[in-house]
């Protein structure tokens, strides 16, 4: 017997909407209207790993808001009840997402130079 998937979530518009996907399914979770359905968690970590550059994005349980970087810029604060929503404004307003915040991609490790390193409190010289 196949089992379904298990998510489900709020639509944004007072509905809920029910994966019909089956339970291991890969990818985006899909409702009986064969829309793409993200969980918040997830949805969030998109919505941060598209606009994590210019936008501080959080979910609220009932708004999804995005904030932007720059205090002088236009159209600092976007708050839509779904994150799709949220996508299509932040597009209207900024233009195509530019990418994850720089601290969240892999970077190059600094290399410790040899004979800088300081001495751990306590280390015996
Ligand atoms: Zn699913």
């Amino acid at each position: 017997m196949t089992r379904l998937c298990a998510a489900q979530g709020d639509t944004g518009r007072g509905e809920r909407w029910y994966c019909i996907g089956r339970a291991d399914h890969p990818g985006a979770h899909t409702d009986d209207h064969g829309r793409a359905r993200y969980l918040p968690g997830q949805a969030l970590q998109e919505l941060v790993h598209r606009w994590g550059r210019t936008h501080r994005v959080a979910y609220t349980g009932t708004l999804w808001v995005a904030v932007h970087r720059d205090p002088h810029t236009h159209w600092r604060t976007e708050i839509e009840p779904t994150p799709e929503l949220l996508e299509v404004r932040l597009r209207e307003h900024h233009g195509p997402p530019p990418g994850p915040a720089p601290e969240l991609e892999p970077g190059p490790v600094p290399v410790p130079v040899p004979g800088s390193v300081p001495r751990q409190r306590g280390a015996t010289p």
